[in-house]
């Protein structure tokens, strides 16, 4: 019997016909993360011939150091480019534990760790490994616009937290039991983020002893996600699995992205209990399968050089960070000077979340501004500023700004987006 073509099957038209393929209900509901859109849109604009300054993208303006690039090289060049075990080389694997032991008390065991395709891949995995059909996730908001989604694919359903810029964009004890309660008996976990995108709220050590203890009391899982790490400006940076008792409830996600900027190379890890480890292990083998033998060795060499203290990578770091407080000064200094915007002045991570909601109403270049959607247009056509509207984050008060940019474009920018709501 012969098959019968796929384009027939689906829509019942002749073959030859032109057919129109029904997405998923779940790929309609899930749409495009909001934070890659508004990049997306400022490249085609760029090639369009427009002047665009990016305060959008949630990456460092930075190129990879380059000892790790050239360890990234050598990977291609001496035949690293076959597939590894799906959780991650033994040597990365190793340095990975090396490095929650070092930077944050953590001690995993070799099959407690694991390395995919950015932290995003790792979250997911994650999620795909804890979540069953209708439990309930804990999402505080505003929020990393991948959560909710990433939940939704998992089977889950989202509670979100709201966080209030009176108490610092926080989640308080408050907070977080009133979400288990509307979890009605189904909530089963958090994902907690320090420093958080978009807000660049810091736990202290003593607000996630809280959270613990009501983690601890609702018998519930945390992933904890600490991409941002070693962008901590004020404070010191606490890692939620040292908390007591949490330990053997938590997944801690991490990545060299934000760390050593290298958000091209697609490689982020985690730490957790064995099980669930390991049930991300199995789900990623049929995913992605092991992440970039090439991207491997890099972070492998990241991770190794800041390790042994390797000077020339440490100054290179060093520098890096002193360009990004100096950035935030800058945009924290600006932004507060516009007129009616508003903002809590970020701890860690790299943005801005501003307040703009007292600009709703107005009309700009003939076009009445209704939210952060509005906004962030207006700023994109006419001042050539591309920021992400706080909507994605689930806040249409705000706009979230990225300082990862040069002080010289960032400079250009503000000054623009202060003509552009004059
Ligand atoms: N978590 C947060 C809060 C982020 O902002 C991002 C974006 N970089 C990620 C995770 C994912 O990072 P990665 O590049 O490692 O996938
Ligand atoms: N995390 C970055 C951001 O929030 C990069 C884009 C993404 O992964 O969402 O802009």
């Amino acid at each position: 019997m012969r098959a019968v073509p796929d384009d027939r099957r689906s829509s019942g038209g002749r073959r030859g016909e032109r057919v129109t393929l029904r997405v998923s209900r779940l790929a309609q509901r899930v749409g495009h993360s909001g934070t890659m859109a508004v990049d997306d849109r400022m490249q085609a604009l760029r090639g369009l011939g427009h002047d665009i300054v990016s305060l959008g993208a949630g990456q460092l303006d930075f190129d990879t150091p380059a000892p790790i690039g050239e360890a990234g090289a050598r990977a291609i060049t001496s035949g690293q480019t076959r597939y590894t075990p799906v959780a991650g080389t033994a040597g990365l694997r190793a340095a990975v534990r090396s490095k929650f032991e070092r930077d944050n008390r953590l001690l995993y065991a070799e099959d407690e760790v694991i390395v995919g395709a950015g932290a995003k891949n790792v979250i997911f995995h994650a999620l795909l490994a804890l979540v069953d059909p209708e439990d309930v996730v804990i999402v505080p908001v505003p929020c990393w616009p991948s959560y909710p989604p990433m939940v939704a694919i998992a089977g889950g359903r989202v509670v979100g937290a709201r966080l209030d810029a009176r108490r610092g964009y926080k989640l308080t004890v408050e907070g977080l039991v009133s979400a288990v309660a509307e979890g009605r008996g189904r909530t089963r976990g958090l994902i907690l983020n320090s420093p958080h995108n978009p807000t660049g709220a810091v736990y202290s050590a003593e607000e996630y002893a809280r959270i613990a203890e009501v983690v601890e009391g609702e018998n519930l899982w945390a992933i904890s996600d600490e991409i941002y790490e070693h962008l901590t400006y004020d404070g010191a940076f606490t890692s939620f699995a040292t908390l007591p008792k949490m330990r053997e409830r938590v997944v801690t996600a991490n990545g060299v992205s934000k760390a050593f900027a290298m958000t091209g190379w697609r490689l982020g890890y985690a730490g957790g209990p064995r099980a669930v480890v390991r049930a991300m292990e199995a789900l990623q083998s049929h995913t992605s399968g092991n992440p970039s033998s090439i991207s491997q060795a890099a972070a492998e060499a990241a991770l190794r050089l800041s390790l042994d203290g390797d000077p020339a990578l440490a100054e290179t770091r060093r520098a890096m960070f002193q360009a990004m407080l100096q950035r935030r000064e800058l945009a924290c200094r600006e932004l507060a000077s516009l007129p009616d915007v508003h903002l809590v002045r970020p701890a860690g991570a790299f943005y801005v979340f501003a307040d703009f909601s007292r600009h709703f109403g107005r009309e700009l270049s003939g076009k009445k501004i209704q939210g952060s959607t509005d906004l962030a247009e207006h700023l994109l056509e006419h001042a050539g500023v591309a920021t992400v509207p706080g909507v994605v984050f689930g806040d249409d008060r705000c706009l979230r700004v990225s300082f990862a940019t040069s002080t010289e474009e960032l400079s250009v920018a503000l000054q623009r987006i202060r003509k552009a709501l004059s």
